[in-house]
């Protein structure tokens, strides 16, 4: 079973070892900023690039020649900008269609019925391990992979 991993560089920084685990694990990597800036989709082009930039070196350090596959804008505010500059980086924009808002610690069992209430197939689910307290996301895994697996299997996005 694999996941995309959206990485924001400062706390690439703080826990390295932990992006090397989701390389050798086999996951696969997406950029979502230095700092989780909102708004970098509204700055010039060059500041995008510098901070995309910045973000991808962090994540190679931890982990050399590291494929990053993929681009999440903070928030989902894309811009065509933002979008562009991801792309000359070899980077390709990735959304999602199911949002449990786990972020907002609903419990484990909202989360769940909210996944396995959206999902369909080819979902991309977003799900969140920063942020404060995520015993309700980390609850909800299980039950949620389970009835995934039951219903479709599981299907990798590489
Ligand atoms: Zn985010």
């Amino acid at each position: 079973m694999r996941a995309t991993f959206c990485l924001v560089g400062t706390e690439v920084r703080k826990y390295p070892a932990l992006v090397a685990r989701i390389v050798r694990e086999g996951h696969t990597l997406c950029n979502h900023t230095w700092h989780h800036e909102l708004d970098l989709g509204t700055k010039p082009p060059a500041e995008i690039k510098a901070n995309l930039e910045a973000t991808n070196r962090e994540i190679r350090k931890a982990v050399p020649g590291a494929k990053i596959k993929f681009f999440r804008h903070p928030g989902g505010k894309w811009t065509p900008a933002a979008i562009a500059v991801a792309r000359d980086l070899g980077m390709i924009s990735l959304d999602w269609d199911v949002d449990p808002q786990d972020w907002a610690k609903p419990g484990a069992k909202a989360v769940h019925d909210r996944v396995i209430g959206a999902v369909r197939p080819g979902s991309i689910v977003l799900l969140h391990d920063g942020g404060g307290d995520r015993s309700g996301t980390l609850g909800a895994c299980p039950a949620v992979l389970r009835d995934l697996k039951r219903r479709y299997g599981i299907t990798l996005l590489r």
